[in-house]
């Protein structure tokens, strides 16, 4: 984990990347694209490994320090933090938690730097909500494992160069039957379907087609078996950083609404002086000054080795919830011009709206804190755990 004044260091950076990116937040809705300079910008930074640990290649951060730059970051545009989350999050998390040495000197170095773009594969047509119906198989084969299956809205599916994928391996096992790999591209039966248009410009998401893919056996990561768990404890990771994201946008669309306000005139004088609006404002700000304050317990918390699945599904569900309330509230105070699909707050609106979906919806968090208040085993047999 970083010190105090690294982690103050490393923050006045992200400010000035993120002023700097602030300019190319047009560039990236019109072109639909992450321009060169932004994502060489993020290499050297070493945004790409800020959680990895430094003997990998990364910053060695913490998720402390993941949270407070990429607050920052997503203040710019969502698709800046989305670039290097799955390298921080989920498709390294897996490898640093259950990867051997050797393994992770391969896997995370490259992850860490970015010279491989890296993703995460477990969601399939039939399974979402419930990621443990996993239908993608995967067979021994001498000293190769054989891949055959789908699996579709993978973030990064075109342009991915690391896949960590859950695969079945005993079927009849279900979730105990799930196993961790890492697909580089260009392995023979492994097609990275062209993109899908998303609703938002801040994701490049699509299929993954295994086809017979073979991988060595030493891509397997964990023992057989233990894909699902190394899943689920590197998606409870991840809700840091959606929550991290949450906050930024919602702090950016606070600051728009607050500007807008004060420049705005109707009725003679200026918007910021209704009470009514002000009262918007202050709603927004306390909505997010309560998820930043969840934000930093848990990150500090996870960063301590402490247990929290169920603090990282109340983080995700509220962070989620707070920035779509947050959106709706800033275009309601822009009025119309915010309904425009070129103007900040429309984008921001949009992004946002993922956030309440992936990484586990929010009536996924929900069952996982409810399992939790009420213990696992007086649970429904099938309870979805994330997704
Ligand atoms: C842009 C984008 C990027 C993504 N990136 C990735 C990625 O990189 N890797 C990856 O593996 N996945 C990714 N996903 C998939 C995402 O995690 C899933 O969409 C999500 O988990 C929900 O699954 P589903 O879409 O199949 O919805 P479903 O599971 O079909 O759910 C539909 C609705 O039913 C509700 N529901 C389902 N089961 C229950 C239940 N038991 N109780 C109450 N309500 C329930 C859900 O909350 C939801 O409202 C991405 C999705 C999107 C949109």
């Amino acid at each position: 984990m970083g010190t105090e004044p690294e982690l103050a260091r490393h923050l006045a950076q992200a400010r000035d990347f993120r002023q700097w990116a602030d300019g190319h937040a047009d560039e990236i809705e019109t072109t639909q694209a992450l321009p060169t300079a932004l994502s060489a910008r993020l290499r050297e930074l070493g945004y790409f490994g800020i959680t990895i640990p430094r003997g990998y290649g990364g910053l060695g951060l913490g998720l402390v320090g993941y949270a407070e730059i990429m607050a920052e970051l997503s203040k710019a545009h969502a698709a800046i933090g989305g670039r290097v989350a799955l390298n921080n999050m989920v498709a390294s998390q897996v490898v640093l938690l259950g990867g051997t040495e050797v393994q992770k000197q391969r896997f995370l170095r490259p992850m860490a730097t970015g010279e491989a773009l890296a993703a995460f594969a477990l969601t399939e047509p039939g399974a979402g909500s419930d990621a443990a119906g996993v239908s993608t198989r995967a067979s021994r084969d001498g000293d190769h494992w054989v891949i055959d299956g789908m699996k579709h809205l993978i973030m990064h599916a075109p342009i991915a160069d690391l896949v960590t994928v859950i695969a079945s391996t005993e079927p009849e096992r279900g979730a105990k039957g799930l196993s961790a790999f890492v697909v580089p591209r260009g392995t023979p039966g492994l097609r990275q379907a062209p993109a899908q248009r998303p609703m938002a410009s801040r994701t490049t998401v699509g299929e993954l087609h295994f086809e017979g893919c073979r991988v060595p056996a030493d891509h397997l990561i964990g023992a057989p078996g233990k894909g699902f768990s190394l899943a689920m404890r590197a998606l409870d990771m991840t809700r840091v950083g959606v929550g991290a994201y949450a906050v930024g946008s919602a702090e950016r669309a606070l600051e728009l609404s607050v500007h807008h306000l004060q420049g705005r005139r109707q009725f003679g004088r200026p918007l910021a002086e209704q009470q009514g609006l002000q009262w918007m404002l202050a709603e927004m700000a306390t909505d997010i000054a309560a998820a930043r304050a969840l934000l930093r317990s848990l990150a500090a918390k996870m960063d301590a080795g402490e247990p929290a699945s169920a603090d990282a599904a109340m983080l995700k569900l509220f962070a989620s919830e707070m920035c779509g309330r947050v959106a709706d509230k800033a275009l309601q105070l822009h009025g119309g011009i915010a309904y425009l699909h070129d103007h900040p707050i429309s984008r921001i609106y949009r992004d946002v709206r993922l956030w309440r979906i992936v990484d586990g919806t929010s009536e996924i968090q929900k069952t996982v804190i409810a399992r939790e208040l009420l213990a696992a085993d007086q649970m429904p047999s099938g309870t979805p755990y994330a997704g």
